[in-house]
């Protein structure tokens, strides 16, 4: 027997839907790719996504046909988000971080036939034009260009393309399994690897995103979004804010210190998220502006490890609470985040503060585990550690072209990173596992280690790495740049984990440098670290 109940397909669509309906004046606020700042309403983004669907359709393009975007977090990059999944199109978000050849290949291999591009990506385009001839279209982000037009042949523009399509066309029905969204790995070695999202993924996300112990967005909330839309789809944040009616502020190109003190300022945001670095920029400005950060409440911070440093400051200078979360782009991408249980408010307020540093527990829809090399699952201790895997709701059973026996162990998805669990769930992410230092037979952790060190006040960044070393294999090495106008010698930074770990796990060295380099997605490169200093403790 049935339940007798009302079955409607989870889709995206569905939620812009309720934004332009029940928050119909609530504000967007972009700042364009040209600079200004313009001011829309979920209405508006509303009515422009059914144009764009409408438009798109009378292109004559078949069902899931890729549509890419290259751009910015801005207004006419949310109408697409829901414009072309709502259509039933697969909207494709592009890094431009990525190199060039590797911007082709994803686009030759997601097969993409429709392009949109903000201004500042023309030229990156013009360059690869040849090497992606699946593109028929290749729309400019904006009002009609003469400038741009002379770059690239045949480019049309958004705001005559939307003009196109009608308000009130109507969302295709389809299956909510039906695929909405596709995103690449950032992978370090090899090629990228396509994450096909559905529909029915991205609600049920956005529906856990928006519980208490997730992020749980409200329609009181004022949104920014520094994290790209390029990147794991914002963390599913435009899905979400459009789910409960929040407003949002779109950062546009700039994601300097300076350009986000005054978004948050002037724009009255109380929840941002990005990942660390972007919160370094932010949290510098803010000491030398004397900005009090006023509005702000919450910041959630993943992508990698939140430095406990980072969080004391946002929260003893700023009154900021730092929510941590852990996930992946195979993931879409929560997989924890970190929020207190009941019996947490007893403790001794230093001891909360230190549980809030992990990154936290699944929502329902997750499942973890750890397992040895053999695959065997480990206590959940807080101390065993061992390789990640999970399954869930909105984790991919296989990537894009490939199959889940090529993907999945046994129907779990193995993560890549090396954490603890402890009994109520609690995820400790210890490195990546090809990261990890192996010391004569013992694991040191890089992350517990860049921690310390991150906390050290002459320190802009650092990293740790595994160097070869004659006895113990490997030995970590402290890769670190100097906060400027500020020179510690290699001494007064390893005095910073005096007392704080084994004696054992303190770096051999610190090699300092005057920029790490990091992945298009702002991780360390630790592999290019490795090629240049793995061979420091050699004689
Ligand atoms: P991506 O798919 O680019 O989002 O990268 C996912 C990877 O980023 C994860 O497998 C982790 O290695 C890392 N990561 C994400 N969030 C965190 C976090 N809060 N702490 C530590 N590592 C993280």
């Amino acid at each position: 027997m049935l339940g007798q109940m009302m079955n409607f397909p989870l889709t995206i669509g569905s939620l812009v839907d309720h934004a332009a309906r029940y928050h119909t004046e609530t504000e967007i606020v972009s700042v364009n790719t040209l600079g200004g700042t313009e001011v829309t309403t979920w209405w508006q983004v509303g009515s422009n996504a059914h144009r764009l669907g409408d438009a798109l359709t009378k292109l004559g393009l078949d069902p899931q046909t890729r549509c890419a975007t290259i751009a910015w977090n801005n207004r006419r990059h949310l109408e697409i988000y829901f414009g072309v999944s709502g259509s039933g199109f697969v909207c494709h978000t592009i890094n431009p971080r990525l190199f060039p050849e590797q911007l082709a290949y994803i686009i030759t291999h997601a097969e993409d036939r429709v392009l949109f591009i903000d201004k500042s990506f023309v030229p990156l385009v013009k360059a690869i034009r040849d090497q992606i001839p699946c593109v028929e279209h290749i729309v400019l982000m904006g009002a009609e260009d003469a400038d741009a037009a002379t770059m690239i042949d045949g480019l049309t523009f958004y705001d005559d393309l939307i003009a196109t399509g009608a308000p009130d066309f109507d969302w295709p029905e389809f299956d909510e399994n039906t695929a909405s969204s596709l995103c690449y790995t950032s992978g370090t070695t090899g090629n990228p690897k396509g994450v096909l999202y559905s529909h029915r993924t991205t609600v049920l996300h956005a529906l856990a995103a928006n519980t208490p112990d997730c992020i749980g967005f409200s329609a009181r909330d004022v949104v920014l979004p520094v994290v790209p839309m390029f990147h794991v789809n914002a963390w599913g944040t435009p899905y979400a804010c459009a789910q409960v009616g929040a407003r949002m502020v779109l950062p546009g190109p700039g994601l300097d210190g300076p350009s986000l003190v005054s978004l948050i300022d002037e724009h009255r945001v109380n929840i941002a998220l990005g990942v660390p670095t972007i919160w370094q920029g932010l949290l510098a400005e803010a000491k030398k502006s004397g900005s009090k950060l006023a509005s702000l409440t919450r910041t959630v911070v993943g992508g990698s490890a939140c430095p406990p440093s980072m969080m004391a400051t946002f929260r003893d200078d700023y009154d900021v609470e730092v929510i941590h979360a852990w996930g992946m782009t195979e993931m879409s991408p929560l997989g924890s985040s970190n929020q207190p249980l009941a019996k947490h408010s007893d403790l001794p307020i230093e001891e909360q503060h230190a549980l809030r540093e992990s990154q936290g527990r699944p929502p329902w829809g997750v499942d973890l585990k750890i397992v040895d090399p053999d695959g065997k699952e480990l206590t959940r201790d807080g101390v065993a550690q061992g390789d990640l895997m999970v399954r869930g709701h909105w984790i991919l059973d296989a990537y894009f072209q490939s199959t889940a026996a090529e993907t999945l162990t046994e129907g779990w998805f193995h993560t890549g990173d090396v954490a603890t669990l402890d009994a109520d769930g609690y995820l400790s992410i210890k490195d990546r596992s090809k990261d990890i230092i192996k010391s004569g037979g013992e694991w040191i952790s890089s992350v517990d280690l860049e921690n310390i060190a991150l906390a050290h006040p002459e320190l802009a960044d650092a990293a740790v790495i595994g160097a070869r070393h004659e006895k113990w294999d490997e030995r970590p090495v402290l890769i670190a740049v100097r906060a400027e106008g500020h020179a510690p010698s290699e001494e007064t930074v390893l005095s910073i984990f005096e007392g704080k770990i084994a004696r054992w796990q303190v770096p051999d060295r610190v090699v300092f440098t005057d920029v790490l380099p990091r992945n298009a997605t702002g991780k360390v490169l630790k592999r290019n670290l490795r090629d240049t200093f793995g061979d420091v403790l050699i004689d």
